[in-house]
């Protein structure tokens, strides 16, 4: 992992998962999600990874490689002829949104690669927004005020209180997989998905699903009103030349 830090083209790549349209179905947009190759060559999941990289102090140098290889993807895509609306939704950390220059950074990214702000929405973990989010008011304003949209994530798994989500400078809530469970039979989190729309359309902020795996799940909160999807059953995440051919390539489209 030391290796991959001082060598960080080499031993990172990013992988990018499917988001749709809740109502069609059809591709909107997709996350970029951080993979480490380890070096007997297998492809690990972040969350270890994120965890050595933040305990070692080196998750805002890989945070930054993240932010500039997705901007430079979505700018290629966007040139190669695919929809002007295309959203790429990348991860980001509290730490990165409390660095006081971190907006200005983004901004200059974005017109380096002449990528314009709606074609990136920056997602940031609920849990971790709400432990600083004082400190990281001033950048989501500014990002905001830019055209940059922010996605507050894995939404219900952290300690907002419902009051506090009036005031968030976020565009879209993204709900965590968790409520999907059994959301067919279980009432309280088909209650919590169905309240969460209402409340968040009501002021107004759109809302994504994250970790639908079935038809079932997608037909049961397309029902409840939800305008993104992304989960394994519209796509996993795959390497980007896997990406293009497969959403990409006219005859290949499947969403
Ligand atoms: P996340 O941002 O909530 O990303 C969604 C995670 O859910 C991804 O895991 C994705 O593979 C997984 N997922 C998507 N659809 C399904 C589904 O239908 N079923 C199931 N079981 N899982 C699904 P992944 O790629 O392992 O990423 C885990 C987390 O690591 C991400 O959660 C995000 O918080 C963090 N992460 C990933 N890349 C980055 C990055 O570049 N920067 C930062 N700061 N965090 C990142
Ligand atoms: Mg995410
Ligand atoms: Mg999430």
């Amino acid at each position: 992992l030391s290796h991959s830090i001082r060598n960080t083209q080499d031993n990172f790549l990013l992988y990018y998962q499917p988001l749709v349209d809740a109502h069609s179905e059809t591709l909107i947009g997709a996350e970029a999600l951080l993979r480490w190759i380890s070096p007997n060559k297998d492809i690990i999941s972040p969350e270890r990874v994120i965890a050595a990289l933040e305990a070692t102090g080196h998750m805002d140098g890989v945070g930054a490689w993240v932010l500039e290889q997705a901007v430079c993807q979505c700018s290629r895509w966007i040139a190669s002829g695919i929809s002007r609306d295309f959203v790429l939704h990348v991860n980001i950390t509290a730490e990165d949104l409390m660095r006081p220059n971190y907006s200005m950074s983004v901004i200059s990214l974005l017109s380096r690669y002449a990528l314009d702000p709606s074609n990136i929405i920056l997602e940031i973990t609920e849990t971790s927004l709400m432990q600083s989010v004082s400190a990281c008011r001033q950048n989501l304003i500014r990002l905001r005020k830019a055209g940059i949209r922010i996605s507050l994530d894995d939404f219900g798994t952290g300690y907002s209180s419902l009051n506090y989500l009036r005031e968030l400078p976020v565009d879209e809530i993204k709900i965590d997989r968790a409520f999907l469970e059994n959301i067919h039979k279980d009432r309280y989190n088909h209650s919590f998905i169905s309240a969460m729309v209402i409340l968040a359309h009501s002021i107004p902020r759109h809302v994504c699903i994250e970790g639908i795996e079935t038809k079932e799940q997608a037909d049961t909160v397309r029902a409840l009103g939800a305008d993104v999807f992304q989960g394994f059953h519209f796509g996993r995440p795959i390497a980007a030349t896997e990406f293009e051919q497969r959403f990409f390539c006219k005859n290949n489209n499947r969403t």
